[in-house]
């Protein structure tokens, strides 16, 4: 994995804007993760302290049912932490982008809240941000934690996804990262409802920094993403940054057609030659089954943009909140003060 180059003279230029005393604000998505968001919650104000910063943290409870939102407010007793519950769940994405709509800091942590991003990287990244870097994060030191079939899908994505574009998104990068306020701002101006994270942040593009990182075993409980999961936010990825799905038929189409051509004509030769004999039948239905398979595949392929655009065109808000429970603490009042933009897109249900 390596960085697009960034001419030093940006880069010194970015850092000289940095303020000397940023506002952090950490975002971290919950869903069913009461044995682990405390812990989380502790660490990251922890390692902030140490480092320094002044920070808020939030956590986006998208619709949990187990007590992660009374284990948060708890927490917020004695933590710098707002809590905004979505009013069901509606998916990692989707959490991400209701936090970056909350941030108020000079610059946004992203992390998840199962320890799988580990939280000691945290002040590794904001230096590097520091160094004038508008976006620092995480790529996979390795996939070995993963079954061998996820990582054939992780591959077969990005290989679809990039073919033929200039621009290639680099594979293997996660969502724990460190984002300037520029690059949050730009995220906030992205209106489309399928969402697909990782692509959006490589496509606002800025001064970029990748950090090889081990990722690390789920403290508790279990990934929400299953293999269904995981192929429905492929078919996002896939369908929101490449037509490739599309283009691909006019080929299969072509090539389809000139065999069968190819062959018609072989028939008639054949026929003229030698007369016409009774047979055939074999051909006709393997060419008649395999032409209508190909047929409801491309169907298949057309029915996934159009359902996406169906979804754009209602135009329905991203996300609903059912309630904010802002930070409580003076310290965290001060540090509010510093707030700048509201939030754009949400809509308090
Ligand atoms: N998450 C979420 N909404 C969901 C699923 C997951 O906010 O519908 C959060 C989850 O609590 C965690 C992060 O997203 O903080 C990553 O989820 P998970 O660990 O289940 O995914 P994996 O790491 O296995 O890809
Ligand atoms: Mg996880």
């Amino acid at each position: 994995m390596t960085d697009a180059f960034v001419p030093p003279y940006l880069l010194a230029l970015r850092a000289q804007e940095r303020p000397s005393q940023p506002l952090v604000s950490c975002i971290i998505p919950a869903y069913n993760e009461a044995e682990n968001i405390s812990p989380m919650l502790e660490t990251l104000h922890h390692l902030l302290k140490q480092a320094g910063f002044k920070h808020e943290l939030i956590v986006v409870d998208d619709g949990s049912k187990d007590s992660t939102v009374e284990k948060v407010l708890i927490c917020s007793q004695t933590l710098p932490v707002t809590l905004i519950q979505l009013s069901r769940n509606f998916g990692k994405e989707i959490a991400l982008t209701a936090g970056l709509d909350y941030a108020n800091g000079d610059v946004t942590v992203l992390i998840d809240s199962d320890f799988q991003h580990p939280p000691d990287m945290v002040p590794v990244f904001l230096e590097e941000w520091r160094q004038g870097y508008d976006m620092v994060y995480s790529v996979r030191a390795d996939r070995t934690d993963e079954s061998w079939l996820k990582r054939l899908f992780t591959h077969a994505f990005y290989q679809l996804a990039n073919s033929g574009c200039q621009h290639k998104m680099p594979a293997d990068t996660q969502d724990f990262r460190v984002l300037d306020r520029r690059v949050v701002l730009a995220l906030r101006q992205m209106p489309e409802r399928n969402r697909f994270m990782k692509g959006l942040y490589h496509w606002v593009g800025f001064t970029q920094r990748a950090i090889a990182t081990q990722t690390q075993h789920r403290r508790a409980g279990k990934s929400s993403f299953n293999y269904r999961r995981l192929i429905d936010l492929g078919l996002t990825g896939l369908t929101a940054f490449s037509n490739m799905p599309l283009r691909v038929w006019t080929w299969i189409g072509s090539t389809i057609s000139l065999c069968s051509m190819t062959y018609g004509g072989w028939e008639l030769l054949q026929t003229l030659l030698y007369g016409n004999p009774e047979r055939g039948w074999p051909t006709l239905v393997v060419a008649i089954t395999f032409l209508g398979g190909v047929q409801l595949l491309s169907i298949g392929v057309l029915g996934e943009y159009i359902g996406r655009i169906f979804t754009e065109v209602k135009r329905r808000p991203h996300y609903l909140i059912s309630h904010i429970h802002p930070a409580k603490s003076a310290e965290d009042k001060q540090q509010y003060e510093h707030s700048t933009t509201p939030a754009t897109r949400a809509t308090d249900a």
